[in-house]
């Protein structure tokens, strides 16, 4: 039995934190905001619900493996619904849902291509060869070394790391709508789809083949699921506590300070974005320098807004993308030439449309999401600017003004990403799955400088999202307790 502190409460550090737990040893972790979910903080207000972070449960196989590891089912904890349809795209000139099986979706490309239904039955099974190999044989490794990625499967499949999704995508389909639509899913991982190899198309099949999701009461179910599963596995939980030193004595961590206070331990866990994590320490024990991180490509950051409006909201599903504007452009504006969009694409989600609870009666909770390059100036007037330019657009949309119905509206841009979670350069979701940072080749679980000091969540493996961060914290749950 080992003392553990883990510093942080987002998925990866709750994920770390049950599996050590479970293990045997003493767990105590210690968050510097008021409540637990990292990212996924939930904002309440006047009777609307909104999730702060994340919004698409993708991959529900996952969290059924997570809980199942504890003995327990998903539906011990919350509600899970399959949405149906399970998102809208609208483009420039019209617009095309996401059926909530692949016969709809196959139904719904023949129809804008004749020809791609079939090739996209032939994709979205390449794409489950794909998944299954990543998350059965590659996911769970350490990224310790190159060779974690050398398995019978992949060796026949090299080519696929090599080619982009982008190239793949277009051998296939022709119509710009479907491109997209095929592209959207690896947008998750942070880069864009012409740096993201198409073995990633993975994310195609979690996104059609096994569909989207949505927890009633939203995402911060899961939070609280994990925080209660945690609390009786006897993890113990402090929250307002900003961990500002990790201790090392003779290259060894031996516990964590938080203002003043010395708390000691045998190993010490971050699940703090990366960079932060290694600022808790004198530069002799950081691993990577700040030229590092900073040739690193990033996760976008977001411009968010969270408004309640006093009536239903027409025209729109739960989930929808907003691509009736030039994606290349928009691309470039984030990764190649870091500059406040001139006409970004934005994604709206209203969660009380398939869950009532989320708002007062005959209301809409509404989000509105804008990715942007991280560490842009953030002041209210451009919050404002891209407000109402979004604004603009989404009425024309849904041919309705709802501007009048906003009865709040709260904004959160790289200022607080950086501010509430620590988080470099303002990224929201982390480090970027590019070839270049992908398995071993993304900062390691453990430290190489520390002994006894160990790291989880997006910034390493294996990358960013609510599934991957589970993933992470049993990974380097695993490396600690074999230590
Ligand atoms: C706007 C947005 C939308 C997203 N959408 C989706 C989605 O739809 N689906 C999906 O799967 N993923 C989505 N993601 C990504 C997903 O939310 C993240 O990948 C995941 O939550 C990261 O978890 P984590 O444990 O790595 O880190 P975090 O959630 O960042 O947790 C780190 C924690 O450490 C704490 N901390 C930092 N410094 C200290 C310190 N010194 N002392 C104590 N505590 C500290 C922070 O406060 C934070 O609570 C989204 C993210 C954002 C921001």
């Amino acid at each position: 039995m080992k003392k553990i502190t883990i510093i942080g409460s987002g998925f990866s550090s709750l994920s770390a934190a049950c599996y050590l737990a479970k293990a045997g040893h003493q767990v105590s972790l210690f968050e510097k905001n008021s409540t637990v979910g990292g990212r996924a903080r939930q904002l309440k207000r006047d009777g609307f619900t909104f999730d702060m972070g994340p919004s698409w449960y993708w991959m529900p196989d996952i969290f059924d493996k997570f809980f199942a590891d504890f003995g327990k089912v998903t539906k011990d904890y919350y509600q899970l619904d399959k949405l149906s349809p399970a998102y809208n795209i609208y483009f420039n000139e019209g617009n095309l849902t996401i059926g909530d099986s692949l016969d709809k979706i196959v139904q719904a490309f023949e129809e804008i291509e004749v020809g791609s239904g079939v090739k996209l039955e032939k994709f979205i099974a390449e794409a489950q060869d794909h998944y299954r190999i990543a998350i059965d044989k590659i996911v769970l490794r350490p990224g310790l070394s190159p060779l974690e990625l050398v398995t019978p499967e992949t060796i026949t499949r090299v080519d696929r790391f090599f080619r982009t999704i982008s190239q793949r995508v277009r051998k296939d389909f022709k119509n710009p709508k479907l491109i997209a639509t095929l592209e959207f899913p690896v947008l998750f991982l942070g880069a864009k789809p012409n740096q993201t190899p198409s073995f990633y198309s993975f994310m195609n099949f979690a996104d059609f083949g096994l569909g989207t999701w949505h927890p009633k009461g939203g995402m911060y179910e899961i939070v609280l699921a994990m925080e209660k599963l945690a609390l009786s596995l006897g993890v113990n939980i402090h929250t307002n506590s900003p961990v500002d030193k990790i201790i090392v004595r003779d290259k060894k961590a031996v516990g964590i300070s938080i203002n003043g206070k010395d708390i000691m331990s045998d190993i010490v866990l971050s699940g703090a974005d990366y960079h932060h994590s290694e600022t808790l320490l004198d530069p002799p024990f950081r691993q990577y320098s700040e030229a590092y991180w900073d040739k690193k490509t990033f996760a976008p950051s977001s411009l968010l807004f969270y408004v309640g409006f006093n009536e239903r909201i027409p025209n729109v599903e739960h989930h929808n993308l907003f691509f009736d504007s030039d994606f290349t452009k928009h691309a470039e504006e984030i990764y190649d030439n870091a500059v406040w969009p001139s006409d970004p694409l934005f994604y709206a989600n209203f969660p009380s449309i398939s869950d009532p609870s989320m708002a007062p009666e005959n209301c809409e909770t509404g989000f509105f999401l804008i990715p942007i390059a991280p560490d842009l100036e953030d002041n209210e007037n451009l919050r404002e600017a891209y407000f109402d330019k979004i604004m603009d657009r989404f009425e024309d949309k849904i041919g309705k003004n709802v501007r009048d119905s906003i009865i709040f509206k709260e904004s959160f841009c790289v200022k607080d990403f950086k501010e509430t979670y620590n988080s470099y350069k303002g990224n929201a979701y982390g480090m970027a799955n590019t070839l270049m940072q992908t398995a071993f080749l993304r900062p390691k679980l453990k430290s190489s400088r520390v002994q006894n000091l160990y790291f989880t969540g997006q910034l390493t493996v294996p990358g960013p999202g609510v599934p991957p961060a589970l993933i992470s914290g049993k990974i380097v749950a695993d490396l600690i307790s074999k230590k």
